[in-house]
């Protein structure tokens, strides 16, 4: 069976980079790309912070840092990724925009590659069918901090081969993650399951059944959740949350899925979570 050796990541923000460095970590050649030089070049230093991160724990060599770091070549000009034999995308979650990186891809790499998106939310389906190879694209969905989490989502779209699902499955076992398969549906299983869960506990608050602190109290101590929902909520950001409850309540046609009116308050006062200091709970700026 071929190995993959060269990598296209295409969007170098908090997944890209991520998705990046394992790639690169795990000896692949990976070719880093972003619309933008300054884009490309806090990828690299938020990778080589990382990088140490992990040799100070003992996880990786020191030795290794180098070596790994001059295994990601960056590039605002994605006709250089011709001759990579996989393409990652992990542009902002917008339809027009990624499509847009799809059909580039498509008609740049070679067509025999695999075009993987990260998307969370978009149709696998509807993304095959921008290509004129539909059996060759597949969902490769990350978790954040991608070289931490330990979880490849693995989604196939109506189309996605065998053979695609085998190569990308082999690959994520190569980068040290657990991939597990799921088929093309709103939300596949994580945020299907997982948003439907936030989004109750924001009801929760707005009803006054609990404060915050209680809720994601009972799920830390009651279900041996590492962290509650409404924290989690945070993380991952409040605008992220109602956009994919949205993204569900479309896609399934089914107004259980609707976002809690407090989301969207939230929203609308800025109050994004981590990202803007202030979410569920207050952090430091
Ligand atoms: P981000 O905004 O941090 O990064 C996106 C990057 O893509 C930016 O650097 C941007 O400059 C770049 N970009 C924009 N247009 C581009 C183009 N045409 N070509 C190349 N690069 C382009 O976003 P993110 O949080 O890394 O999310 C990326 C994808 O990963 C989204 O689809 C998101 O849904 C998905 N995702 C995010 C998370 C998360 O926790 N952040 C988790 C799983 C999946």
């Amino acid at each position: 069976m071929h190995q993959i050796q060269k990598v296209a990541v295409v969007g170098a923000g908090t997944m890209g980079s991520g998705i990046a460095h394992v790639f690169a970590r795990s000896g692949l050649q990976v070719t880093l790309c972003d619309v933008e030089q300054r884009f490309l070049d806090r990828a690299l230093a938020s990778i080589r912070t990382n990088l140490g991160r992990e040799a100070a724990k003992g996880k990786l060599p020191e030795s290794e840092i180098e070596p790994t770091l001059s295994r990601i070549r960056t590039t605002v000009d994605m006709e250089s990724l011709a001759g990579a034999e996989i393409a990652v995308e992990a542009a902002p979650e917008r339809l027009d925009l990624k499509s847009e990186v799809f059909r580039a891809l498509d008609r740049i790499l070679p067509a025999t590659a695999i075009l993987a998106t990260n998307t969370s939310s978009i149709s696998i389906t509807k993304m095959a069918a921008l290509t004129r190879r539909p059996a060759q694209v597949i969902g490769m969905h990350f978790f954040n901090p991608v070289p931490i989490m330990a979880l490849v989502e693995i989604v196939r779209g109506m189309a996605t081969s065998d053979a695609t699902f085998t190569a990308v499955r082999d690959l994520s076992l190569q980068l040290g993650k657990t991939p597990v398969e799921v088929n093309d549906a709103p939300g596949f299983v994580s945020n299907r399951v997982l948003m439907p869960l936030i989004n109750e506990a924001a009801f929760a608050v707005m009803e006054g059944v609990a404060t915050p602190e209680a809720i994601d109290q009972v799920f830390k101590l009651g279900m041996a959740h590492p962290m509650g929902p409404l924290t989690l909520a945070d993380f991952i950001g409040i605008d992220v949350c109602v956009d994919i409850l949205r993204v569900l309540q479309d896609g399934f046609g089914d107004p259980k899925y609707r976002p809690c009116p407090l989301l969207i308050r939230m929203v609308d006062a800025g109050w994004l979570g981590r990202k803007s200091a202030r979410g569920f709970f207050a952090y430091e700026k």
